[in-house]
């Protein structure tokens, strides 16, 4: 495990945002499991299970926290490598030949999801991610061309035989979320020894990384505590290789006729007082739930991704829309 930490510098509102962060940082996860009655187990889940982890897979996860996110990508990685040595030894074949170009499965995602999706999404941005799903199965093959000579040097960097290892980087701005992340990789069994896994302090409107560098990027709520969203998003497109995907987890508007009271009421009664019993601090809880009201609806933030260059964008509700799942892709 790398620990890249520096100081990053911040404006205003990402002071604050760190003073709530560093303020809960220690008691987040339970906070988490608390509030959302576990849900957030899932809705994660769900998130990991939409990226597909595969072989191989260069992953970054900003506004990464204590790498709740960043763990569940980098478990399913390694899972999804072991398949692959078992299926190769099965076959007599070297692991690298079967390895999937991150380019290629994207734009195969992109082509295949949008339209799958949309149709759960309901009413999206729908013509746009049809049309840009469209788009994306005519570039699949050139994208995929690109994906198996990705795939050939990096067996060819290895001395033509094994697998390159994915990594998952857990950014995240606040050093203190990173810290109580770092304490928990260290004391789990399969983490600890895992050269793959590195976090880095940093903004994610300014990310500390080179163009081009990332199969795939997920920021799991973390978008509505930064400052400047759509230079967020443009940093996710940057850092993402050609046929690389976004996914962004945001509490988001609740759809479910019924429901919004209901969550409004637990959200602005019980959350604060929770947090001011377990963590010790109502203001901080406070903050988190006003910033979830003024966080901009699924359809009004799936367009901010497509302005950002996104193709093939897509969300979907969980949990009545308490919870939003969008997807982009680098195409
Ligand atoms: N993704 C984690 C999870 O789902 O458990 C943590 C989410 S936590 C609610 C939000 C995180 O966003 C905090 O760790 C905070 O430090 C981070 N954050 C806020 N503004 C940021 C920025 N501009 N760049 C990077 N991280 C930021």
């Amino acid at each position: 495990i790398d620990f890249g930490f520096k100081q990053v510098p911040r404006d205003a509102k990402q002071g604050l945002v760190g003073q709530v962060f560093s303020s809960v940082a220690n008691s987040y996860d339970v906070m988490n499991d608390l509030m959302s009655g576990g849900l957030h187990r899932l809705w994660k889940d769900r998130l990991v299970e939409a990226l597909r982890p595969f072989p191989g897979q260069e992953h970054l996860d900003v506004a990464g926290g204590t790498g709740d996110v960043g763990f569940r990508v980098l478990r399913a990685i390694r899972a999804a490598e072991v398949e692959e040595r078992m299926a190769a030894a099965a076959s007599g074949r070297t692991s690298a030949g079967g390895r999937k170009g991150s380019a290629g499965q994207g734009a195969g995602q992109a082509a295949g999801l949008a339209v799958g999706e949309q149709a759960a999404a309901g009413p999206g941005p729908g013509s746009a991610a049809a049309a840009a799903a469209a788009a994306a199965a005519g570039g699949a093959s050139a994208a995929g061309a690109r994906g198996s000579a990705g795939a050939a040097a990096a067996a060819a960097g290895n001395g033509g035989g094994g697998l390159t290892p994915g990594r998952v980087v857990v950014c995240d701005i606040n050093p203190d979320m990173l810290r109580a992340g770092q304490q928990k990789a260290k004391s789990s069994s399969d983490l600890a020894g895992d050269s793959g896994l590195s976090f880095v302090e940093g903004n994610a409107e300014a990310l500390p990384f080179a163009s081009g560098s990332f199969d795939s990027y997920t920021i799991a709520f973390g978008i509505r505590n930064v400052t400047d969203r759509p230079a967020a998003l443009r940093e996710a497109l940057r850092v993402l290789k050609p046929g690389g995907r976004l996914l962004v987890l945001e509490f988001s508007h609740v759809t479910q006729p019924g429901l919004k009271e209901l969550y409004d009421a637990y959200s602005f009664a019980v959350i604060p007082r929770i947090g001011g019993l377990v963590a010790g601090d109502a203001a901080s809880y406070q903050y988190l739930v006003e910033s979830i009201r003024k966080f901009p609806d699924q359809e009004t933030f799936a367009r901010m991704i497509e302005d950002a260059g996104f193709r093939a964008v897509t969300y979907e509700n969980m949990t009545g829309g308490i919870v939003a799942l969008h997807s982009g892709f680098k195409l």
